[in-house]
């Protein structure tokens, strides 16, 4: 008996999830592998009515299993026994706005107060979680069989594209996979995580471009249905039939999105049935479970997807998988960018070949010597880990360091600026000095929906120095006079800056 069913006897289990959208049929799953108990699920799709009776049970003790997305972690439960959060490294735990908080740490945080045992899974821990496991605060356990003992790993090529012609981005290699796919009936898919058209519209002659009026953002261009679209605040508008500041006629679409490989794989493939599945395609959860069902009812030969493909779904047929525009995560100035990457192509790797059909991932790139790919290739989460891991400790990064960030939001960057310099030079700060202040800055999204964005980090080597500032500075910063259109927060750990 491991540890854990023996705690979990007679008592409640909490299994957190990311997104339950993405996965219909978990919860039928869960019901299937334990039918003597009773199951309810808490997220964010459901009724009202059915939300409030799941929550009910779960408070009564009487249900023994409750599935639910982030906010379940704060579900009472008074048999609890045991929590589970699978996907850990997911960044849906992490609540960005509002109350801010990371329900895997949450989760870890009840678990350790309740002294019940908590189970963290994943193929690709976040970095935080595997020097925890490695550093000896957690336990690890490692499952060494795949859940399907006839499936193989996909073998990974590394396809560098710095020399081969490609047409609308994708390689001929890539086309002669697909031929082959198609020949022998098995299924493609073709990541791209980008949706739209193109990233950006814009006019040769005198360089304006699509950009937002109320973001630090281009507009994306959708082809479907002719429009401009601002990805952060939503807002959107007609694509117009000329350049708007010289008036030239011959506007062009700049890079592409998952509805331009669609539109040139149609072409190219002009028998082929594909299907695109990105959030412009598939909207509500009846539409993923009814595109779901046609994946699986092999009415598909090719698929375009972004990352919502990417997540635990079994497609027997697919043998293949192409990545494309992959490399911008590479040398991203965001440091957390190349262990999203992994996680995410590591993922949609798995993807291909899930049965007992052998499966291939080609990944075009312009950086093939790059120790991710290498990684990737030899299925290698520790050696990827481990480099990232002293990378971080080098550069005084998390896992290495812990941070809060402040942030302040205001018509005018001016006025964001000033109110983060005044929080910096509060009296308190000097009297902390385990914790260092970096100077205010803009966010790297410096405007969206109309407001400047700047922020102030704070950081200390030691978490309970950390801990030890915060409540005093956040109630010095209350005390602080700020221009009344000028709002601000505080978050521990950031994902975002
Ligand atoms: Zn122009
Ligand atoms: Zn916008």
């Amino acid at each position: 008996m491991t540890p854990c069913s023996r705690w979990a006897a007679g008592r409640q289990a909490l299994l957190l999830v990311p997104e339950i959208n993405l996965t219909p049929q978990l919860e039928e799953r869960v019901r299937v592998r334990f039918p003597q108990r009773t199951v309810v699920a808490l997220h964010s799709e459901l009724a009202e009515a059915a939300r409030e009776r799941n929550w009910r049970a779960a408070f009564a003790g009487s249900a023994d299993i409750v599935l639910g997305t982030r906010l379940a972690i704060f579900t009472p439960m008074p048999r609890l026994g045991l929590i589970v959060v699978d996907e850990e490294h997911d960044a849906s735990f992490k609540q960005q706005d509002g109350m801010r908080y990371s329900a895997r740490d949450v989760a870890v945080v009840r678990a350790r107060q309740a002294g019940v045992p908590i189970v963290l899974g994943s193929a690709t821990p976040s970095l935080e979680t595997w020097a925890n496991a490695h550093g000896g605060r957690y336990g690890l356990l490692t499952l060494r069989e795949r859940a399907n003992r006839q499936a193989r790993l996909p073998q990974i090529r590394i396809l560098d594209t710095r020399r081969l012609p490609l047409q609308e981005g994708v390689s001929k290699q890539l086309v002669e996979g697909i031929q082959q796919r198609l020949a022998r009936g098995e299924q493609s898919l073709v990541f791209l995580n980008r949706r739209g058209y193109a990233p950006v519209l814009a006019c040769p002659a005198c360089g304006w471009v699509s950009r937002c009026q109320r973001c630090a953002a281009n507009l994306v261009l959708h082809q479907a249905d002719r429009r401009l679209r601002c990805h952060h605040c939503g807002c959107e508008q007609r694509v117009p039939k000329a350049c708007p500041t010289c008036g030239n006629q011959d506007i062009h679409p700049y890079g592409r999105g998952t509805q331009r490989v669609e539109e040139w794989l149609q072409g190219e493939f002009p028998d082929a049935r594909i299907l695109r599945v990105d959030r412009d395609s598939v909207k509500s959860r009846k539409q993923w479970e009814a595109m779901l069902e046609r994946i699986h009812g092999g009415e598909a030969d090719i698929l375009v997807g972004t990352q919502m493909l990417a997540k635990g779904h079994d497609f027997p047929r697919l043998t293949l998988v192409g990545v494309l525009g992959a490399d911008a995560a590479l040398y991203s100035a965001d440091w957390r960018a190349p262990e999203r990457l992994f996680a995410q192509l590591m993922q949609v790797a798995g993807r291909a070949g899930r049965a007992e059909l052998q499966g291939e991932v080609v990944i075009q790139t312009q950086y093939p010597d790059h120790p991710l790919f290498a990684a990737l290739a030899a299925h290698d989460y520790a050696g990827f880990a481990a480099g990232q891991l002293k990378e971080r400790e080098q550069a005084g990064f998390p896992p290495y360091a812990f941070q809060a960030v402040l942030r302040a939001e205001a018509p005018q960057m001016a006025d964001a600026i000033a109110f983060l310099k005044a929080a910096a030079s509060l009296p308190l700060v000097a009297a902390h000095e385990q914790v260092m202040l970096y100077d205010p800055v803009p966010m790297r999204m410096a405007r969206l929906a109309s407001l400047e964005r700047g922020q102030l980090l704070a950081e200390s080597m030691s978490r309970p120095a950390l801990q030890a500032f915060l409540p005093h500075w956040r109630e010095a910063i209350e005390a602080l006079k700020s221009p009344a259109r000028l709002r601000w927060h505080l978050e521990v750990d950031p994902l975002e800056f």
